[in-house]
């Protein structure tokens, strides 16, 4: 498949050239002015060409329970969320087209996806997901959620004495399945990659990380996993290792140029220092942080220390969407309160290379895509500058990133393929999918968990909240 973009805006170290993009064989092939036409021609005048952002940490079957969910700290959020969580392979597929088809909208063209798995169908879960990722098109990057310890574990006892429940799966039957899937899935030039991705210290033993680490060396996985999110985890840190988690990460071996962290809301100084020196990713969500109350990340600090900081929406229950110029826009302006010096701030500019070539770099991926670079992989998104949300016609990458930019996807290709076309996402029926979700959930307004309720009081009295 060949395409030659015409006339179309890019953006320079600085400003903006009109040029010409040829795409071949997956690939960009040349960029320039008055270029030979080849294949496809496609009409660039009065749009803009950008490399692809990656979403870069969601859960796709989270969608099932956006809105859903009353506002709660993480760890009580979480216990509603299992508790109602009632996956079956047909709804884990449709989030996940459901899933693609919103990020590519709001002009992402990869996703991390930290997929919950449904127990006793890890193997199913993970096919489910692939087969959806790959009807769309969308460049899948899929971080199976592994954990080997129970819910409860997760929050700190404080002065109280806790007995947990032992997880219901052991740590190795855990690794088999993640080894199984690599073996069976892992074709990172195909479109999909397999992470390695315990959720994070809070619920995973050394064993589980160490098991993950031996993985990711074998196969050349890249690693992920959640960081310090909340208040609490910080606390469950010094509980169980008598350190910070990132020290302790350090130690084990888990943090490296191919790993990435959701959240890192609660780091030190010295911890930062520890993702700059390991090259680490921050995986900023700035949507999920405000919505679960977790805290305002120290972002431009991470980027003073040298940190690579990307953007992910979270999962659509902690967010409660996947629109990731949503999430660009909140968690480039909130740091405009918290640091005073706005030389500092990060600028619309600053704010695309974080979600593209940040992206990448996070996922080991950046000699391949997260710029417009001839040589690089075709995964392009171009935007329409003639709709009215991006109107008028002031600095178009301003527009798009402190703007309400809605329905501004023209065309997005993802490999050198073209899967959207005139706004319309071309390899999937979404009114089809629509009315799938549509019959497939129901009006839910009045929901109690119990769970929460069971929760609540260890939960109040360690986090010093009156009972
Ligand atoms: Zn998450």
């Amino acid at each position: 498949m060949k395409f030659t973009i015409q006339n179309v805006l890019t953006v320079t170290d600085d400003a903006y050239a009109t040029v010409d993009v040829q795409i071949v064989d997956g690939k960009i092939a040349a960029i320039g002015s008055n270029l030979d036409v080849i294949g496809t021609v496609i009409d660039g005048t009065h749009q803009m060409l950008l490399p692809g952002f990656i979403n870069a940490h969601t859960h796709s079957s989270e969608m099932w329970q956006r809105g859903a969910i009353r506002p709660l700290p993480l760890e009580l959020w979480l216990a509603a969320l299992y508790e109602f969580s009632q996956l079956n392979l047909e709804k884990v597929y449709l989030s996940a087209l459901g899933t693609a088809v919103e990020t590519l909208l709001s002009g992402g063209t990869s996703v991390v996806d930290h997929l919950v798995l449904i127990p006793g169908q890890e193997f199913e879960t993970i096919a489910a997901a692939i087969r959806a990722y790959r009807e769309v098109g969308i460049r899948a990057f899929i971080a199976p959620l592994i954990q080997d310890e129970s819910l409860t574990a997760g929050i700190p006892s404080g002065e109280t004495q806790q007995n947990h429940e032992p997880y219901f799966r052991s740590t190795a039957a855990t690794l088999e399945i993640i080894e199984a899937v690599v073996q069976q899935f892992h074709r990172p030039d195909e479109g999909v990659s397999i992470l390695v991705a315990p959720t994070g210290i809070q619920l995973c033993s050394d064993a589980l990380f160490t098991g993950c680490i031996e993985l990711s060396d074998r196969y050349n996985l890249s690693r992920h996993s959640h960081l310090l999110e909340t208040r609490a985890q910080e606390k469950l840190a010094q509980e169980k290792y008598g350190c910070s988690a990132v020290e302790h990460l350090k130690r084990i071996g888990y943090l490296s140029d191919r790993t990435s962290l959701a959240h890192c809301v609660w780091l030190s100084e010295a911890d930062i220092d520890i993702l700059a020196e390991t090259q680490s990713t921050v995986v900023h969500n700035p949507l999920s942080n405000l919505r679960l109350g977790s805290g305002i990340a120290p972002i431009l600090k991470y980027q003073q220390a040298g940190v690579n900081v990307t953007f992910g929406c979270d999962g659509a229950s902690s967010n409660d969407s996947q629109d990731l110029l949503e999430a660009i826009k909140i968690g480039s302006i909130l740091h405009n309160v918290t640091d005073l010096d706005y030389q500092q701030w990060i600028t619309p500019r600053q704010a695309v290379e974080m979600a593209s070539l940040g992206g990448a770099k996070g996922i080991n991926f950046a000699d391949k895509i997260g710029s417009l670079e001839v040589g690089k992989n075709a995964d392009l998104v171009l935007y329409d500058l003639t709709h009215l949300s991006l109107l008028p016609r002031t600095d178009p990458i301003g527009l798009l990133v402190l703007g309400r930019p809605s329905n501004v996807v023209n065309s997005v290709w993802v490999n050198g393929k073209q899967i959207v076309a005139d706004g319309r996402v071309t390899t999937i029926n979404v009114d089809d999918l629509r009315q799938k979700i549509f019959h497939q959930s129901q009006w839910d307004t009045q929901r109690q968990s119990q769970t929460v309720a069971q929760l609540a009081a260890h939960y109040r009295s360690v986090m010093g909240l009156n009972q």
